[in-house]
C-alpha cells in the first residue's frame, strides 16, 4: 500500500510545503510593517521634539528686537537727561526710564525661560536619538531577516509550484479524491505514517488486528480514530542508521 500512496505522500508534501510558503508570505511582511511603524513613531517623535524648538527659537527673535528696541530708548533717556532743566521734565524722563527698565527685565526673563526650555528639549533630543539609534540597528537587523525569510519562501514557492500539478496528475484520481477530501477536513495531513501501531495524525493506538492488516500492505488502512489514510513509516531503519552514524563520528 505504501507504494500505492507514496505519489500522494510526495503531493502531501510539496502541498504542504507550498502552504506554509504561503502562510509564511501572508503573516512576515505583517510583521515587516510592524517594525517599519514603530521606526516611523520613533523618527515622529524626534521630528516633534525638532517642531518644538524651531518654535521657541521663532519666540526668541520678536523678544530680541524688542529688548533691542528699549535698549535704544533706555541711551536715548541716559543722554536726554544730562540736558534736563526742570524737575518736573526730570521726573517724567525718569519714569520713562524706569518703565524701559522694567520693561527690560521683563524680556530678559521672557528670554531666559525659553533658552532653558529649549536646552530640556535637545537634552529630550539627544535621549530620543541616542535610544532610536541603539534600537534601529535592532529593528533593521530583524527586518533585514524578516526580508531574507521572505525571500527564501519565494525560492521555496517556486521551486514547488508547478510540482503539485505534476504529482495530482500522476495519482489514481478516486485515492486523489478521497485524498482531498480528508486534507479539507483536517486541514492539511491527510496520509500519515503509523509508527510501532501508533498513528501520527492523532498519536492514538490502532487495533491490533488493523496494524497486522497495515504491514501486510495489500489494501488501505483509514486511521479508525482520525480517518487518515496511514502508511508503515519506513523511517525508523533510516534514523537507527543516522543515529548509528552519530555515535560513530562522537567517537
Ligand atoms: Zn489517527
Amino acid at each position: 500500500m505504501k507504494s500505492l500512496l507514496e505519489g500522494l505522500i510526495a503531493l502531501q508534501n510539496v502541498e504542504l510545503e507550498i502552504f506554509k510558503a504561503e502562510e509564511g508570505l501572508k503573516e512576515l511582511p505583517k510583521d515587516v510593517e510592524e517594525i517599519e511603524s514603530i521606526i516611523r513613531a520613533r523618527m515622529g517623535s524626534l521630528n516633534a521634539v525638532d517642531e518644538e524648538i524651531a518654535m521657541l527659537e521663532e519666540r526668541k527673535a520678536p523678544l530680541e528686537a524688542e529688548l533691542k528696541e528699549n535698549q535704544e530708548i533706555l541711551d536715548a533717556a541716559d543722554a536726554r537727561i544730562k540736558r534736563i532743566k526742570t524737575n518736573k521734565e526730570y521726573l517724567a524722563l525718569q519714569r520713562e526710564i524706569d518703565l524701559a527698565k522694567k520693561r527690560k527685565s521683563d524680556i530678559e526673563d521672557q528670554l531666559l525661560g525659553i533658552m532653558d526650555k529649549i536646552e530640556k528639549k535637545l537634552l529630550d533630543k539627544e535621549r530620543i536619538q541616542k535610544s532610536f539609534e541603539a534600537d534601529k540597528v535592532i529593528l533593521d537587523e530583524k527586518k533585514e531577516k524578516l526580508l531574507a525569510q521572505m525571500q527564501d519562501l519565494q525560492a521555496v514557492l517556486a521551486e514547488y509550484k508547478g510540482q503539485d500539478e505534476k504529482l495530482r496528475a500522476s495519482v489514481d484520481p478516486a485515492l486523489l479524491s478521497k485524498y482531498d477530501r480528508i486534507k479539507q477536513s483536517k486541514k492539511g495531513l491527510a496520509v500519515v505514517a503509523c509508527h510501532h501501531g501508533v498513528c501520527r495524525g492523532c498519536h492514538m493506538h490502532i487495533p491490533p488486528q488493523l496494524y497486522n492488516e497495515l504491514v501486510r500492505g495489500d489494501k488501505m488502512i483509514i486511521c479508525p480514530t482520525c480517518q487518515r489514510m496511514l502508511y508503515i513509516e519506513s523511517a525508523p531503519e533510516k534514523e537507527k542508521a543516522e543515529e548509528k552514524q552519530k555515535a560513530e563520528k562522537k567517537e
